[in-house]
């Protein structure tokens, strides 16, 4: 058993993730309080969150250029489709 740093509630080693920067290899946060942290970090860091996304979506782009416009071509196809109906 391990105390989570942030609800103080002694859970499973098996309820945290491994972390090879601590000294016991596990996370001090158990996984829901580190689910809650991510959640509550992305509602706080929406344009960090967006930055992140756009440099993702820049790095697949420039390893297969060829398939992201296909995706693309094929989104805007639909989107062009589904919006003609209306
Ligand atoms: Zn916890």
């Amino acid at each position: 058993m391990k105390q989570c740093n942030t609800c103080k509630k002694n859970k499973p080693e098996r309820d945290y993730h491994k972390n090879k920067t601590t000294r016991d290899g596990l996370s001090g946060k158990c996984k829901k309080c580190q689910a809650a942290y991510i959640a509550q970090w992305k509602k706080d860091n929406k344009a960090r969150v967006n930055e992140l996304n756009a440099q993702a979506n820049k790095r697949r782009l420039e390893r297969d250029p060829e398939g992201e416009r296909a995706k693309r071509n094929k989104w805007a196809k639909d989107w062009y489709r589904r919006n003609k109906k209306k």
